[in-house]
């Protein structure tokens, strides 16, 4: 199926809902998509048809990228890495920090999750501001494994995100849908 043709159909089921979590943030809710068979199942072949061939593991960012990343893991038969905020992984682990509006956060991963040679796609919902996704291209590089790309349903163009993984030049980034 054309690109196109993926955005026009899942686009119209993206909910927006305004001041949410907080004031003047317009959030973009994709549990209409998850919830309708036929618009996950063109999700998945979406993100399934943007996934190099060499690619050997697939790694989600909390917590929308773990619902995405299992099921395009599955399907790829590949397995599946969670990459969490920090604390609540259960065995050693790396971290990386990443600057919010208002101070910092991190992520971790779990220190046996890759090595070298490993090659790494990784999924979330949304590309906003770019930190998320930067520290979790940085905290799978740090495990040994290489980041071939990084995919997102959806990217906010205006936040400039994209600027932010530039840096990263071996990593192609893909969205579906741009705002
Ligand atoms: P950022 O680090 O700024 O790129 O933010 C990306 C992360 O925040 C992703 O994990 C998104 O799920 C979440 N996020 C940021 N902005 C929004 C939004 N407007 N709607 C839904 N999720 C968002």
């Amino acid at each position: 199926m054309p690109e196109k043709k993926y955005s026009e159909i899942i686009e119209k089921a993206i909910r927006n809902v305004s001041d949410f979590p907080k004031p003047g943030i317009q959030f973009k809710d994709i549990t209409p998509v998850l919830q309708n068979p036929q618009l996950l199942k063109t999700m998945v072949e979406w993100f399934v048809s943007t996934i190099d061939k060499n690619v050997t593991g697939i790694a989600g960012i909390e917590s929308r990228g773990f619902i995405l990343g299992t099921v395009v893991a599955h399907e790829l038969n590949l397995g599946f890495t969670p990459i969490r905020k920090k604390g609540k992984l259960p065995y050693k682990t790396y971290r990386e920090d990443y600057a919010l509006e208002y101070g910092t956060d991190s992520l971790e991963i779990h220190q046996d999750a890759y090595e070298a040679g490993d090659k790494v796609a990784i999924i979330d919902d949304l590309l906003a501001t770019g930190g998320t996704a930067d520290a979790s291209i940085r905290l799978v590089q740090k495990s040994g494994a290489e980041v071939v790309s990084v995919h997102f349903l959806i990217e906010l163009d205006f936040l400039q995100g994209r600027k932010k993984l530039e840096k990263h030049s071996h990593t192609k980034a893909f969205s579906l849908i741009h705002y």
